[in-house]
């Protein structure tokens, strides 16, 4: 690698799809520079392309066309850690024209646009983090317990590369875990503004997968890698800061110490959640992990530290005089790692955005066992279940026509066309199989 001419090894312009696969082109590093401003070429119906690599045939896009990935050259991820032969080099790309234009289906542009519109209402900006399960399939490690000190150390040095890479990308890790499932482990990472916290998702599952792939393993963030065994998250953390640097989602005197905009926020949230799944929770095993009992999320449901909450408020500590409202934050649980990570946060952060519009109220907060309560009681709570299975997300989508209308048509009609071929394609495949389907693939 060292022998290897300056600037020849080859830097990725990527996009992630609607699949939240990454896809790009390449040039080397020298050239980067030059090909920062016009970008390189891309195609329209790359955007159709469902994640086993084949355009559905439910699409707007044809073979004519195209447009250019555009770098963000103050995103760019970069890692000599992952165990192959070259570095890691990514650059996060927006998909824009021929001219420049904001391209109706450039998921990076959604989620920048929703925290410009949100910031411009609000003068507020929003922070997030993406906390991140995974399994690894690695035939040689031993058995071990949940959260135990060998099913830490047994993968080394793979966990401690790991951690390296992500560090030395800039990813900021904060703790790996061995997690309760079987093989299962977890990646917390360093709040950032909430452009850079979907980077950090995107370039956090590439590195993993590559490091894992290095080592003839397999890192899978698919929500359900068995459809009995444990699920994989992701956690989607948000707060808001003032631009005096103030913590503005936080009010150490109100239900949840929820200030009155974290509450209308949440409120939002909750209001548009069923619809919201069909694009936090977007594949069929999706479906799997959203079930009651699995400290996943089942339910609108907002919750002080409890975990079987769709929206969590996350615990603080006071420990040596430490600054709650500094740490105080809210986690989306309702989302997994076939969602596009830009996209789920861009239709958090505008659906809180609604309930900051309407003005609405902080919502009650529940703890115990909604199965427990009448129908009446829930609805006095504001606890509907959410959709259990992909189709009935999609329906909820199509219904809710706030949520429709944050789109352009042509988005739409992308999205639906990719999960309905999704759905049509599993309709007759057993769980298990359909499990195993998506754990090699995301
Ligand atoms: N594995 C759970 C999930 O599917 C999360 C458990 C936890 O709270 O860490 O979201
Ligand atoms: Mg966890």
């Amino acid at each position: 690698m060292n022998e290897r001419p300056k600037g020849q090894s080859l830097v990725g312009l990527v996009t992630t799809d609607f699949s939240s696969i990454t896809r790009g082109r390449f040039v080397t590093a020298a050239r980067l520079e030059k090909t920062s401003q016009t970008g390189v070429g891309w195609v329209n119906a790359n955007i159709s392309l469902g994640p086993f690599n084949a355009i559905v045939g439910e699409s707007p896009w044809g073979s004519s066309g195209d447009l250019r990935l555009i770098p963000d050259m103050a995103a760019r991820y970069t890692t000599h850690l992952t165990g192959r032969a070259t570095p890691f080099d990514v650059v996060m790309s927006d998909i824009t024209t021929l001219e420049g234009e904001a391209w109706s289906c450039c998921s990076r542009t959604m989620l920048r646009e929703a925290v410009a519109d949100f910031t411009r209402e609000t003068g507020l900006t929003v922070t997030g983090a993406f906390e991140h399960e995974f399994h690894l399939d690695a035939p040689d490690l031993p058995p071990a317990h949940s959260f135990g000190l060998s099913a830490l150390r047994r993968t080394e040095p793979f966990a401690t590369n790991l951690v390296q890479a992500l560090e030395e990308a800039g990813i900021e890790p904060e703790v790996i875990i061995a997690e309760y499932g079987e093989d299962q482990f977890e990646l917390a990472n360093g709040p950032a503004d909430a452009l850079t916290a979907a980077d950090r998702a995107v370039a956090l599952r590439e590195i993993t997968r590559e490091m894992a792939e290095a080592l003839g393993w397999k890192a899978s963030f698919a929500p359900k890698v068995s459809p009995d065994g444990v699920g994989n998250g992701v956690h989607i953390h948000f707060s808001f800061t003032a631009p005096d640097g103030g913590a503005a989602a936080y009010d150490a005197d109100a239900p949840g110490r929820l200030s009155k905009v974290a509450g209308a926020f949440c409120a939002g949230i909750l209001r548009h959640m069923r619809a919201l799944t069909a694009l936090t929770a977007p594949s069929v095993p999706s479906y799997y992990r959203l079930q009651p009992h699995h400290w996943s999320a089942a339910w609108t449901w907002l919750g002080d530290k409890d975990r079987e909450a769709s929206l969590r408020i996350c615990p603080t500590v006071t420990i040596g005089g430490k600054d709650p409202g500094r740490q105080f934050n809210v986690e989306y649980r309702a989302a997994d790692a076939c969602a596009n990570p830009y996209l789920a946060f861009a239709a958090i952060i505008r659906a809180g955005l609604e309930g900051i519009r309407a003005g609405l109220p902080t919502p009650p907060l529940f703890t115990g066992d909604p199965e427990l309560l009448t129908p009446r009681e829930r609805e006095a709570l504001g606890l509907y279940r959410l959709p259990q299975t992909l189709p009935e997300a999609l329906e909820a989508l199509e219904e809710d026509k706030t949520v429709c209308g944050w789109f352009a048509p042509e988005f739409l009609a992308t999205y639906l066309g990719l999960k309905r071929d999704e759905v049509a394609k599993f309709a007759a495949t057993d769980p298990k199989e359909i499990c195993e389907t998506w754990a090699r693939v995301i």
